[in-house]
């Protein structure tokens, strides 16, 4: 069917441009996290700071594994290592029964070391060495193959290996979200794909046990994900009938938002971003409706990662100083740049002060810390009249930021977790600079 064409726009984005609901007297303060103060987390641990809610990990785990798990009659989550790594964060997901889904053969051994078992180990990733690969199969973990020359390069492993390697097919296809992700994997409508099964499934060396697709990051459109579930089913149909192997799992990855609020959108992501429900509603429905068998349905696998964490993490700072720009703007410099908040490049995260203000506001331009004309966290923000020594809280900052911070300028600082009963754990210490200089080392030329 062709689709109904329509003319392009362009729509200025005016940065502190009111929303048609106005703008909202003052800004609720969060004084408090998990019950603990923000004063004595500040007092006991610096700022800035990283503060995990056991809580919410579990919370939202909980709900991930109920939207699919009431739809669905098999559903296992697998934690996407790199949107937090720290060993706290998987563990407690470990705990409520998620496998791990890792990318690189660091994080290959940071499940292991977190007690996965390698069975339960999804290896993704576009850029597997061989010693990787070598490492995958003695663990007994799941490859997820990604291009022909990584399965090449398996079945050379695979020759000296007493048992053939579980396998799985990482899929790229059509979801109709834009822009498309063809990057990883094997395509699907140019034939790829099929040449790649069939080619895993004549060489005998390999046990092919899953299909997997991963369309995107932060993907808007539930539709989506049906497309892809029910292109991945047929997938495996068609295995079953060509191939005569029946795929054990399918793995629809991650990519679900969380409810953190896009650079550039009208209305805050709480009210325009779709619940889990309606993405479970999608796949499930695909997958009932593909046509397996009765008591053949595949295992559901997903790989929630922001979805799962976001909400989980906050950032405490502190206003360095505030200033008057030469064009007139207020701007504020806070202890943290883009340094420890990588996804302000593309979020407008909630910041509230921490204590209360009266209901004035003013707009203002927010920087870090950094020596860079890029470390900026919002162009425009109300908040009220912070002054040198104020708190304020960044809310959801729980996926990426604690994988893709930066040793930069600014050596990183605490983490904590706060745990179900309010007691405060600390998770990851600060670093110091004995910690950076560690593997430095200084020829003898320049010691003098
Ligand atoms: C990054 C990644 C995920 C997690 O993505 P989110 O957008 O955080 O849900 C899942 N699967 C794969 C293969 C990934 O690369």
């Amino acid at each position: 069917m062709k689709l109904p064409y329509e003319r392009p726009t362009i729509r200025k984005l005016t940065a502190g441009a009111l929303n048609k609901f106005g703008p909202r007297a003052g800004a609720t303060p969060t004084t408090a996290l998990d019950g603990v103060r923000v004063e004595e987390l500040v007092a006991r641990f610096g700022s800035p700071l990283f503060v995990l809610s056991e809580r919410q990990l579990r919370r939202s785990y909980q709900a991930a594994v109920r939207a699919f798990g009431t739809r669905y009659p098999q559903v296992q989550l697998a934690w996407s290592y790199k949107t937090n790594y720290l060993n706290a964060v998987c563990r407690t997901f470990h705990q409520e029964g998620a496998w791990a889904e890792v990318v690189s053969g660091m994080e290959l051994e940071k499940a292991l070391l977190n007690g996965v078992p390698g069975p339960h180990i999804l290896f993704n990733g576009p850029g597997k060495r061989r010693a990787d690969l070598e490492r995958a199969c003695a663990v007994a973990a799941v490859i997820h193959l990604d291009n022909a020359d990584e399965l090449h390069l398996l079945l050379d492993v695979a020759a000296s290996r007493p048992a053939p390697p579980r396998v799985a097919l990482r899929v790229n296809l059509d979801a109709g979200s834009y822009p498309q992700w063809d990057r990883f994997g094997f395509n699907l409508e140019n034939g790829e794909a099929w040449q790649a099964l069939s080619r895993v499934v004549a060489s005998g060396r390999l046990e092919l046990v899953g299909l997997h697709c991963h369309i995107g990051t932060y993907v808007l459109q539930p539709s989506a994900y049906a497309t892809a579930a029910a292109q991945l089913a047929a997938l495996a149909l068609r295995c079953q009938r060509k191939l005569k192997t029946t795929v054990q799992y399918l793995d629809l990855g991650g990519g679900f938002p969380s409810t953190n609020t896009l650079k550039g959108a009208y209305l805050p992501a709480t009210d325009t971003v779709p619940s889990l429900d309606e993405y479970a509603e999608a796949i499930t429905g695909a997958l009932l409706a593909a046509g397996f068998r009765t008591g053949e349905l595949p295992l559901l696998v997903l790989e929630a990662g922001r979805a799962l964490v976001d909400d989980a993490g906050s950032l405490i700072g502190t206003v360095l100083a505030t200033k008057r720009l030469a064009d007139g703007r207020r701007a504020t410099i806070l202890d943290f740049g883009v340094n420890l908040l990588f996804t302000s490049f593309w979020y407008d995260h909630h910041i509230s002060p921490a204590r209360q203000f009266s209901d004035q506001t003013e707009p203002t331009v927010l920087y870090g810390p950094l020596c860079m004309n890029i470390d900026m966290l919002r162009e425009s923000i109300a908040l009220p009249l912070l002054s040198a020594g104020d708190q304020v809280v960044v809310h959801k900052v729980g996926a990426y930021n604690m994988s893709q911070w930066q040793q930069f300028i600014n050596l990183r600082p605490n983490v904590v977790l706060i745990d179900q009963t309010s007691q405060v754990h600390l998770v990851r210490a600060a670093e110091t600079l004995e910690y950076l200089q560690q593997l430095e080392q200084v020829p003898v030329h320049l010691q003098s």
